[in-house]
């Protein structure tokens, strides 16, 4: 037997076992089980490997989460070493440890002024959860138990559990576990390109903010406890607001009274070009949320973070606090996102997602601009969105939206290219230890791939 056929029984194995045991997120299992899971099996630097020995250039850094490259032997060692010296131990009852401590106060060095308390999920969806929970708390020491509702935006991602799902926009998470719950409201979103029509992008920029004190002032701002964002959508379509949004937001936030609580899963960490998409977009938040960056995704582990006026009242309540995971904290995940984050500062990849990396990849996105198939390309730091549209001047997109980025995506995996498909807008996120060649090698296939899907519609 070749040494293929014997690869391909072992994939098919693993593809059965999966088939019949395994419930995937986000996945039509009914499709899933006629083709079989592509099976990953190994990752290096930014470059992924299935079972078939396929090597695959990872343009999302996974779910938009690997800063600092695959396989990095700084981060195994401090997993390694925590593993050993502390497997578990849990930080109820006045506990704590050393790897959780020095966690919490690099994420005060590094964080937006101001936020330097920190409790710790295991996921970006629990950071959403104990933050409404945090912000409802919030509001009844401060004797406003009225201010109860929460907006957040169309096109929001926040996560799935029942909270983060209901804080979400994306209407497709909704019907199947009838959410949102109540009190959960969503405004506009600064989504231009799809919703802008004829007005300039600081118009819609600008009308969208509003929308949120139009909606404060229907609901009445004794009742509404926060607004929930990100800086810049992801998974709604990374939506990048023009410069005018956020400074509306605030003040609109600030008028009202109504808390701002930021949600930097994606945009933290270096992705923008600052530690943090506050940073980038000079937005004061009183709370935020972390996950994904925090540990590169080496271990499962979140962060909310609050600023002084939430965490002095909730640390100046004489209540215990009745919240917390038996992994908050978790030794091996804090130690592991500590040893993240001294990569991060030493290899100085905020800088360069700011500096070089970021200008080469912004350059590189740029160029795909005069393709007959794209009608914008968007992009900050190492976040890149590319649109595929029928016609580049009306930004109208072919019917049926999602065919034609699906097809875009399916030939990137074909030609060994992870780029990410939300409907037919095609976005990247690369690691932030990406190259210039590794760019210049990610780009020419992206281009390879639009010009394949060009193909397919016979425009070319
Ligand atoms: C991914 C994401 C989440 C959810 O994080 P999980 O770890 O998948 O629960 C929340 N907010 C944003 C902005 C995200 O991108």
């Amino acid at each position: 037997m070749s040494q293929t056929a014997a690869i391909s029984n072992q994939t098919r194995r693993w593809q059965e076992m999966d088939a019949a045991h395994h419930l995937h997120p986000f996945t039509t299992h009914k499709e899933l089980a006629g083709k079989g899971a592509r099976v990953i099996t190994r990752a290096e630097g930014v470059y992924l490997y299935d079972s078939e020995g396929k090597r695959l250039i990872d343009g999302m850094a996974g779910l938009w989460c690997v800063q600092v490259g695959y396989g990095r032997e700084e981060l195994a060692e401090a997993g390694y070493k925590a593993l050993k010296e502390l497997s578990y131990y849990n930080n109820f009852f006045q506990t704590t440890n050393p790897y959780v401590a020095e966690l919490s106060q690099k994420l005060a060095d590094v964080c937006p002024k101001g936020i330097d308390r920190f409790f710790f999920a295991n996921s970006g969806s629990e950071g959403n959860d104990s933050a409404v929970k945090i912000i409802r708390y919030f509001w009844n020491l401060q004797g406003k138990p009225n201010k109860k509702i929460f907006i957040a935006r169309k096109k929001a991602y926040h996560g799935v559990t029942m909270v983060a799902a209901s804080l979400s926009g994306l209407t497709h998470m909704h019907p199947q576990a009838d959410l949102p719950l109540p009190g959960f409201v969503h405004v506009e979103c600064p989504d231009w390109f799809a919703e802008g029509g004829e007005r300039t992008p600081e118009e819609h920029g600008l009308i969208t903010a509003r929308s949120l004190e139009e909606k404060i002032l229907e609901l009445g701002a004794e009742n509404v406890a926060a607004f929930v964002a990100e800086p810049i959508q992801g998974a709604g379509g990374l939506i990048i607001p023009p410069a005018n949004y956020w400074p509306e937001i605030q003040r609109i936030c600030r008028k009202y009274d109504v808390l701002l609580h930021v949600d930097e899963v994606i945009c933290g960490f270096g992705r923008t070009g600052q530690w943090f998409g506050s940073d980038t977009f000079g937005i004061e938040p009183d709370m935020i949320n972390m996950a994904k960056g925090l540990s590169s995704g080496y271990q499962p582990i979140a962060a909310v973070g609050l600023g002084k006026r939430v965490g002095d009242t909730v640390f100046n309540s004489d209540d215990e606090w009745s919240h917390g995971f038996t992994y908050s904290g978790h030794p091996v995940a804090a130690a592991v996102a500590l040893a993240n984050l001294e990569i991060i500062q030493k290899e100085k990849l905020v800088e360069k997602a700011g500096g070089t990396t970021g200008a080469h990849f912004q350059k590189k996105l740029a160029e795909l601009a005069d393709h007959p198939l794209v009608g914008q390309t968007r992009g900050v730091g190492l976040l890149g969105a590319i649109e595929l549209v029928k016609n580049k001047k009306t930004r109208e997109k072919y019917p049926d939206l999602g065919t034609v980025g699906a097809q875009c995506r399916n030939h990137c995996f074909a030609e060994g290219l992870i780029m990410r498909a939300i409907g037919d807008t095609m976005v990247l996120s690369p690691p932030l230890t990406i190259t210039e060649s590794e760019m210049d090698e990610l780009f020419a296939l992206a281009r390879r791939c639009i010009d394949l899907t060009a193909r397919d519609l016979g425009l070319v």
